[in-house]
């Protein structure tokens, strides 16, 4: 095989990094060079362990063979084939392989399977499609979408339209949305295990937009079942399943963004099983390829699909779709990553792994700075206290740290959120805790 060469100290200049101070970044870059299992190594050689599954998505651990060959087969066999007005199998396979395990129960499974090029072109794509079936069910008034405060769900126009991150909005224009309140409250809820006993009311808020705005302008309500960038916020009890409520009674559809739950996160393939509350569309990316080559998928329910192919028959019934929509490849990596979560039972894996995981971060508590642990299926969230007038500085510092000591944290603003492969052991949710807490001990 051609090998291309890569250089390991290339220049800095030219790559435009997302979501990073670029010139920040010069005077200290991190450059990962391979990865294995739960470690990346970086150009130096030293081992970094993997404490987020890289940004929320290596479910199954790194440099999966399995999924390396059938993107080599997968490549050599057909590179590229268009979706639009023709197919290839490999897709049709993927997505007959995802209806099975689609969320939902017997009867309301997400099995008709909308792919996309990533997380925030799933979001995209699901506004779209709930503004198209609220119109194909003579409901055309309805194409208001209802987000949540400090809801993440992606960059696109749609996804930062919805979504309630002020940094991710504040430089740009946005379609009309609105944000139901969303609070943490550490008061109430501090160090919680699992889901906070308290603020099931905030659903309520839904009620406050339908009355501002009129049940006959919404179209949808989108919220991620778990929230993660915002620094993982978790629902409170009872409180999904009371969106729910709300949203059937304004025939508001309701979309779970799954693109950090889907695929075993909370220890079932989907949040949508873990609380038992079914949503009307799904989004994901992430773990549906284990991250290795980019892709997204919607899931939606009968129902909306039924609708949008009851008009003509000549007509495309949804004007919308990309050129890497079912991607030869990606769908090839998907399939072996499908193969390898059922084999080695990783969907439900995390469930077994929870009472040691909460345990081990709990034991966190008490350390200086920290103001609030939460946990969720292999998801993990420590709250410090913010420095004065520097606002997520510390947790920046603690990043660095940990990073220098061979471990992969995130931060968003003053949480450090940790979400490891989930073919993760014990011993290593004890290394992680083990460096975090020095880390933190040594923070000013
Ligand atoms: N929605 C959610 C809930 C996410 O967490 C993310 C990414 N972290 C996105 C959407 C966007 O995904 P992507 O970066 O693949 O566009």
């Amino acid at each position: 095989m051609d090998q291309i060469s890569i250089s390991n100290r290339p220049s800095l200049d030219n790559f435009w990094m997302p979501f990073t101070a670029n010139r920040q970044f010069k005077t200290a870059p991190r450059l990962l060079a391979s990865a294995e299992g739960m470690y990346y190594r970086d150009i130096d050689g030293n081992k970094v362990l993997d404490g987020t599954a890289g940004l929320w998505c290596v479910n199954a651990g790194h440099g999966r063979r399995r999924i390396a060959d059938a993107v080599a087969r997968q490549l050599q066999t057909m590179d590229f084939a268009p979706t639009f007005q023709m197919g290839h199998p490999v897709a049709f396979d993927f997505a007959e392989r995802l209806a099975r395990i689609a969320p939902g129960g017997p009867g309301a499974k997400l099995d008709r399977v909308f792919f996309t090029g990533s997380g925030s072109e799933s979001v995209d794509t699901a506004l779209k499609i709930a503004i198209a079936y609220q119109r194909a069910i003579g409901q055309g008034t309805r194409t208001r979408i209802i987000g949540r405060e400090k809801g993440y769900h992606g960059v696109g126009f749609g996804g930062i339209s919805v979504g309630g991150l002020v940094n991710n909005r504040r430089v740009f224009p946005q379609i009309p949305a609105d944000h139901m309140r969303h609070t943490l409250d550490i008061e109430r809820n501090g160090f919680s295990k699992g889901l906070p006993q308290h603020g099931v009311e905030l659903a309520d808020d839904l009620e406050r937009l339908v009355a501002l705005h009129g049940a006959e302008t919404i179209a949808a309500v989108i919220v991620e079942p778990m929230s993660g960038s915002a620094g993982v916020i978790l629902p409170p009890k009872g409180y999904l399943e009371r969106l729910r409520a709300i949203a059937d009674k304004h025939g508001i559809l309701l979309i779970f963004d799954e693109v950090i739950t889907g695929f075993g996160r909370l220890g079932t393939p989907f949040a949508t099983d873990y609380f038992g509350v079914v949503p009307d569309l799904v989004t994901t990316a992430k773990g549906l390829t284990n991250g290795a080559i980019p892709m997204g998928a919607v899931f939606a329910r009968r129902k909306v699909y039924d609708a949008l192919m009851a008009g003509p028959e000549s007509q495309i019934e949804l004007f919308h779709g990309y050129t890497y929509s079912g991607h030869p490849v990606a769908s090839a990596a998907g399939i072996a990553t499908l193969e390898i979560y059922e084999e080695e039972g990783l969907l439900t894996r995390a469930a077994s792994l929870t009472d040691t995981w909460q345990e081990a971060l709990h034991s966190l508590k008490g350390l200086r700075h920290v103001v609030d642990i939460r946990n969720l299926g292999l998801v993990g969230a420590i709250e410090l206290a913010s420095r004065d007038g520097a606002p997520g500085a510390r947790a920046y510092d603690v990043f660095v740290d940990c990073f220098q000591k061979g471990l992969l944290i995130r931060v968003t603003g003053d949480t450090i959120a940790l979400s490891p492969p989930l073919i993760i052991e014990s011993g290593e949710i004890g290394n992680i805790v083990s460096i975090l807490g020095d880390a933190l001990k040594r923070a000013e």
